[in-house]
Parts: C-alpha cells; sequence; structure tokens
C-alpha cells in the first residue's frame, strides 16, 4: 500500500502522543489505514454507521451527565455514569476545536458488557472512524461496541 508522508506523519503522532498513556494506538502493529479498514468492515459486519453509533454514545453521555457520577438508566439496557475530567484534548488529525476529558462509562444489565469514552472518541469514530488501536486503554472495538450500545 502507498504511504503519503500526511499519513505517516499522522501515525507517528498517534504512537507517540502523551495526551494517552501509550499512545492511541497502544501496542497495535499495524499501520493506521489497515486498522481504519479492518475497523470499517467489523462496523459494517455489525449493521451499524458511525455516525449511529457516535449518536447513541452522545445520547448515553447526555443521560450520564445528567446522573454525574451516579448511574443512571440510558436507554434500554445500557445504565451510565459520568467521571468528571478537568481539561480539553486536541483531535490527533489537527482539527480546530478540543474535547472535554470527561469519561462517560456505560455498562448493560443484561449482559454485564461494560465500555468507557471522552467526547474525543466519540468524535475520531464519527470523523476518521478510528476506535484507536488495540492496547490502547480507549480501544472500543466495533462488534463489542455496537452490542453495547443497541
Ligand atoms: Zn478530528
Amino acid at each position: 500500500m502507498k504511504r503519503d508522508p500526511e499519513r505517516a506523519k499522522l501515525e507517528a503522532v498517534l504512537r507517540a502522543s502523551k495526551l494517552v498513556a501509550g499512545g492511541f494506538l497502544g501496542n497495535d502493529d499495524r499501520p493506521l489505514d489497515e486498522i481504519l479498514a479492518d475497523d470499517a468492515a467489523a462496523l459494517e459486519r455489525a449493521g451499524r454507521t458511525r455516525g449511529e453509533v457516535a449518536a447513541r454514545m452522545r445520547e448515553i453521555g447526555a443521560r450520564a451527565r445528567e446522573g454525574i457520577e451516579t448511574w443512571v438508566p440510558a436507554g434500554g439496557a445500557v445504565e451510565a455514569r459520568m467521571i468528571e475530567a478537568r481539561g480539553r484534548i486536541p483531535c490527533p488529525w489537527d482539527h480546530p476545536g478540543r474535547y472535554f476529558k470527561t469519561i462517560v462509562e456505560a455498562r448493560r444489565t443484561d449482559t454485564g458488557d461494560a465500555a468507557r469514552w471522552s467526547d474525543l472518541s466519540v468524535h475520531l469514530i464519527e470523523a476518521h472512524g478510528f476506535f484507536q488501536g488495540r492496547g490502547s486503554p480507549f480501544r472500543l472495538e466495533p462488534r463489542r461496541l455496537v452490542r453495547l450500545l443497541f
């Protein structure tokens, strides 16, 4: 696969980022394009779009915000809570705008599936199809995420 220089630079930033311990790619050795392609395929197999996933994550986040650090119902079998964290972080794709570090935790009462994410995670999925690399603390497996959300 042809590697363009911009892409290589972005990939280096994602691997080295000090914003996330271990970087956005964790210990994932796959090239960024491959990570993006694999996750896009997994999401398609799960029958959902990036927009649908991001919208549901935002909806759960809004419910969690009402509860403030206590678990609240967030639609269907999902419960959520918000963990306050100060500050904002930029998108590594070099966009204007910063994203709150506040964490949303979600879990299902029926299956016990759980996940957590920040506003940046939602943006990365929606705008870039990026679920972060395997081994990253904020990696979200598309198939498991869809099972949790819907
Ligand atoms: Zn971005």
